[in-house]
């Protein structure tokens, strides 16, 4: 990738934030000077264009709260979002008709919680939140993660709407599990955020891959895969085909990458060249990842053009177009 290009995509550049530094390093190849940057404090971005949750996080980091309840609020206006038929309430359901949940969340100190392959239950973020602070365990899966979300004090939800089963009787027709680039221009939602302290949490949720097989998971609950946080360095988060980010455990090894000097520009296209060099032969998926590092630089890439993740800083809010590692 062109670093120019880059550089005209960056969520730095669009808010309108560019310092001098950054602006002399386009001239001469050498990698930026990052040490003299301002964080930009508080900051939430998430994949694609999910306005309406980073607007919901910038008002709670707007208000002194934490990361973690920005990103865990953030999240769930998608979750409860009928429309939005990639996460939470209204998801697609998989091959037998039954809508399916993944959700996970992480904060500062390293706690997580994460729920898979949840059932009946409209927040699945709560449930994933819940497992974190209320038990000894990192993951519940499937009846059991319900039957605890139950006695918690959730409550049971058909989680089908009308239009997502009728969807689901038209697909059954074909029967064909094939995933779609850019589903409706939005899939999976990933947040992170640094609240005014300084302290990074993310949050992900999703309904997984459409018509999915029972019981499977992909990516998105499964921390260090869908997402990673840590407090030294950053945050990175992911959404496209699971599988294949599973195999590289994408978002760890892009906050490993930012350990190591890389930008989180840099260490998203790194994190996506490590999923194409896994699949030389077969590249008609999509991978989104975004990151962002202590500094509240952030950075996005995908392997097919259409990918867009937004940043709310106190500059302003910006849906930006990822760059691709394919042109079209
Ligand atoms: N990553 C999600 C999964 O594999 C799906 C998506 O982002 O579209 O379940």
């Amino acid at each position: 990738m062109k670093r120019r290009k880059f550089l005209r995509n960056s969520s730095t550049v669009a808010a309108g934030i560019i310092s001098a530094p950054i602006l002399a390093s386009c001239n001469d190849q050498q990698p930026e000077k990052r040490t003299d940057i301002t964080p930009i404090l508080p900051i939430a971005i998430c994949t694609w264009d999910f306005g309406n949750a980073t607007a919901k996080a910038w008002e709670v980091l707007h208000d002194g709260g934490s990361s973690l309840d920005a990103v865990h609020q953030g999240v769930m206006i998608e979750e409860n979002d009928l429309r939005n038929t990639t996460v939470g309430n209204g998801g697609r359901p998989d091959r037998d008709g039954n809508v399916t949940l993944d959700a996970c969340i992480m904060d500062k100190d390293g706690n997580c919680g994460a729920v898979l392959a949840m059932q009946n239950i409209a927040n699945p973020i709560s449930v994933a939140r819940k497992v974190m602070e209320e038990t000894p365990h990192v993951m519940l899966a499937g009846k059991g993660a319900e039957q605890f979300a139950y006695e918690q004090g959730f409550e049971k939800v058909n989680l089908l709407t009308k239009k997502t089963k009728e969807d689901w009787l038209e697909w059954k027709k074909t029967s064909q599990y094939k995933p779609i680039i850019n589903i409706e221009n939005h899939d999976t939602i990933g947040m992170l955020a640094i609240d005014e302290k300084g302290d990074i949490a993310g949050a992900c949720t999703t309904s997984g891959m459409a018509y999915k097989m029972a019981g499977r998971v992909g990516d998105s609950p499964i921390i260090g895969a869908g997402l990673f946080i840590d407090n030294e360095v950053g945050g990175a988060t992911a959404t496209g085909v699971g599988e294949e980010v599973v195999r590289t455990v994408g978002s760890f090894l892009i906050v490993e990458l930012m350990r190591q000097g890389k930008s989180p520009q840099e260490a998203c296209e790194e994190g996506v060249k490590r999923i194409i060099a896994k699949n030389k032969d077969k590249q008609d998926f999509q991978i989104g990842f975004i990151a962002i590092n202590k500094k509240g630089e952030t950075g996005g890439y995908c392997i097919h053009p259409g990918f867009t993740y937004r940043t709310y800083t106190k500059d302003g809010h910006v849906n930006n177009p990822s760059n691709s590692y394919l042109e079209s």
